[in-house]
């Protein structure tokens, strides 16, 4: 592929948005960018969504096992308030939060920060998911991660949702906590909708 020209505004903010399907890295992606900029002297903080509190509220944690101290954060209007005088603020699972996480990021990189965005760009059905393509349309800079096909072993760019090993329903809920579903990257071929496209779901949804 041929090499891609970068250039880094000079000054002010900007948004880089990582995207791709589960298990495709973008957690331990914002980890390292975050790491790096600490490291640089700046400050840096994570924020993420609060949709499971189960979970290792106070880290963001990759399926690697990586991790990086991170706080919580309920709406678009408290990333702001949290990330405000930040160097670098890195969001993770930013397709979770509303539609006001736009307009806080855009507050954010106007008052100069760098913000890095990591989150699914399409849902279990395949489609876009929350704040996601706003975001990846008004980035300066947007990275594609790929997974490793559970299926067949090449490039993921799909999350497949599993129900009792089947393919989820495409009419269920985008998003379900603690639910016994399990996720698979699928590549395009591998990926199999819902039962109830093949009844329709589809031609109804355009
Ligand atoms: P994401 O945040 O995109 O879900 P993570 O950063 O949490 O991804 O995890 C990425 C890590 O997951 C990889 O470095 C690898 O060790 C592990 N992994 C497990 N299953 C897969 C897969 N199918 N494809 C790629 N990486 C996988
Ligand atoms: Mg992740
Ligand atoms: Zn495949």
């Amino acid at each position: 592929m041929p090499p891609v020209i970068r250039t880094q505004p000079h000054a002010g903010g900007w948004l880089e948005v990582v995207c791709g399907p589960m298990f495709s890295g973008k957690s331990e992606e914002l980890i390292r960018r975050l790491r790096r900029a600490e490291i640089a002297g700046q400050r840096a903080l994570i924020v993420k969504p609060l949709i499971d509190d189960r979970y290792d509220v106070g880290h963001v944690v990759s399926h690697a096992g990586a991790k990086m101290r991170a706080v919580t954060a309920q709406s678009g209007g408290e990333v702001e308030r949290l990330a405000g005088g930040y160097d670098a603020v890195g969001i993770d699972e930013v397709q979770f939060f509303d539609d006001a996480i736009v307009g806080a990021i855009d507050v954010l990189v106007s008052g100069g920060a760098r913000v890095v965005a990591a989150g699914l760009a399409q849902d279990f059905r395949g489609l876009p998911f929350g704040a996601m393509p706003t975001l990846l349309c008004v980035a300066e800079f947007v990275d594609k991660l790929e997974a490793v096909c559970h299926r067949c072993g090449g490039p993921a760019t799909m999350t497949q949702r599993l129900v009792d090993g089947r393919p989820a329903p495409f009419g269920g809920e985008t998003i379900q906590v603690g639910a016994l579903d399990s996720y698979e990257a699928r590549c395009r071929a591998c990926f199999a909708p819902g039962l109830d496209v093949a009844a329709g779901a589809l031609a109804h949804a355009g």
